[in-house]
């Protein structure tokens, strides 16, 4: 009588555990979808938002609400590398 209790509830433990898996996964999947349509809604989501080139089909696919062509995002990482740099010298 115990053990069947305990058993059920562990069934239970792992139902609510699916659910909250599927929570998440629904949440993860609402926001794919919103960005997706966020990207949709903003027509220049073909184009660099730094410089205005448009950016190539196949970067955008590779890289879903890519805002920037290679050559920006590039420049930018390297500002970014450059930032952490001394950071990186002091450790
Ligand atoms: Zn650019």
């Amino acid at each position: 009588m115990i053990d069947d209790k305990f058993e059920f509830n562990n069934e239970e433990e792992t139902e609510i555990a699916q659910i909250n898996n599927l929570q998440s996964n629904a949440m993860a999947v609402d926001s794919v979808r919103r960005q997706l349509e966020s990207q949709r809604q903003r027509p220049s989501c073909s184009e660099c938002e730094e410089c205005g080139e448009p950016i190539p089909l196949a970067r955008q696919r590779a890289i879903p609400g890519v805002q920037f062509c290679v050559y920006c995002q590039e420049r930018m990482e390297r500002v970014r590398a450059n930032y952490r740099r001394p950071d990186e010298s002091l450790e």
